[in-house]
């Protein structure tokens, strides 16, 4: 189908779970799109006419899934740096493999993510690395929505402020504006100072955001309270980083005042829980980020540390991790880890018309075929796709009305 012809198509008799405000969630509903948006919800009028129909009995439709933090093309690194801590995994394993990276090992690197996050139901990706234009060609193709940021080091021989500038510049609001941009400095414990001054300076001035790793260990914070008499988030504050919208990962080691900065600026923290537990390395403390308000998100990180791209796994185990730290099982209760991969998302990558099912919001929606064992009986719908369905039950993926 062309872009920008209004296809009409019909879903019909299919259980939804919407992630709307009131929670609803619809069993043996129709739903309508015309053209990018949901036109109808629950009842679609006589009078609308669909160029397309699909009944969906046993099956159910809800938002597509938004990974807020992922290095995609790291599917190149899949499972060769397994049971190593995360110094050593970086060090010994991951930057010998990025050595030697062609532009087109990034794109195909990128291509085997896209097929592997479409599979799984995500519509949308945060991405943080190198050669993203080849990235942008990717999500063009694949009719994903993404959020891209070169990763700057601002040291040594690698790109300069101004080529990720540029390079954000030109691509934001590419494909029809399902590709958004964003600068991407790697780290406070990487970058200078300076530079990460510059970078705040820099997207203030191109209102642009900025995804950034940061606190994701005690070390670090040790490090740099030795080195700047203050913790990673004390030090980005003050140099004017989170002026503009910030996308965080990790956020694990991280102090009470730590996190009244992040509420007050409206930084958003993403937790990569397989990650976080695989390389060993703690709990972002995601029910007291919620408790202030802010609005978190979830990653699958790249696939080096996970080793896959499969967001429903990664709700799985947001809530996961929080029941058993907290020796609590009523935290992150019912379809809030579904909005953290997903309604949270999307907002946090500035697609704020998308991660959740109403008329007039964007028709980015997967299907997941209920027609399984393990996914009946059907007493909670929303209990079944979080504690019992997994990414291959995903049959249908649709960015912007587009199959
Ligand atoms: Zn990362």
């Amino acid at each position: 189908m062309n872009e920008g012809t209004m296809a009409r198509i019909l879903l019909k008799n299919v259980d939804v779970i919407t992630l709307d405000r009131a929670n609803e969630v619809l069993r043996g509903a129709d739903v309508a799109i015309e053209g990018k948006t949901i036109a109808h919800l629950g009842q679609v009028p006589e009078t609308w006419v669909a160029d397309e129909g699909l009944d969906l009995a046993d099956h159910l439709v809800m938002p597509g899934f938004w990974n807020a933090h992922t290095h995609a093309s790291m599917t190149l690194t899949r499972s060769i740096g397994d049971d190593l801590p995360l110094e050593r995994w970086f060090n010994d394993r991951i930057w010998v493999a990025e050595s030697g990276l062609t532009e087109e090992d990034v794109y195909w690197g990128a291509m085997l993510a896209a097929a592997e996050m479409i599979r799984g139901g995500t519509v949308g990706f945060a991405d943080h690395y190198f050669h993203q234009h080849r990235v942008a060609e990717v999500a063009e193709q694949a009719g994903l929505k993404a959020l891209l940021a070169t990763t700057l080091f601002g040291a040594g021989d690698e790109l300069t402020l101004e080529d990720g500038i540029e390079e954000a510049l030109h691509y934001h609001g590419a494909a029809d504006g399902r590709i958004r941009t964003a600068l991407g400095p790697h780290s406070p414990y990487i970058c200078p100072s300076e530079f990460l001054q510059d970078v705040a300076i820099a997207a203030q001035r191109e209102g642009l955001m900025i995804h950034i790793h940061l606190a994701e260990s005690e070390a670090q914070v040790a490090v740099s309270r030795e080195k700047y008499g203050k913790s990673p988030v004390e030090h980005l504050r003050d140099l004017g980083v989170f002026e503009s919208p910030v996308l965080a990962a990790h956020c694990i080691a991280v102090s009470e005042s730590d996190l009244d900065i992040f509420a007050e600026k409206g930084v958003i923290p993403v937790q990569c829980p397989q990650c976080h537990m695989k390389l060993g390395m703690g709990v972002t403390p995601v029910p007291a980020m919620l408790a202030r308000g802010i609005p978190v998100a979830v990653g699958t990180d790249g696939p080096g540390s996970n080793n896959n791209l499969a967001m429903l796994e990664e709700a799985q185990n947001a809530a996961l991790i929080q029941k058993l730290h907290l020796r609590d099982a009523t935290v992150l209760a019912g379809d809030l880890p579904l909005r953290l991969a997903t309604t949270h998302g999307a907002r946090a990558l500035g697609f704020a018309d998308s991660g959740i099912l109403r008329v007039g919001a964007a028709a980015d929606l997967i299907v997941l075929d209920c027609r399984k064992p393990h996914l009946r009986p059907r007493h909670s719908l929303v209990g079944n796709v979080l504690y019992a369905a997994h990414s291959g039950d995903v049959s249908h993926v649709m960015v912007d009305g587009r199959w």
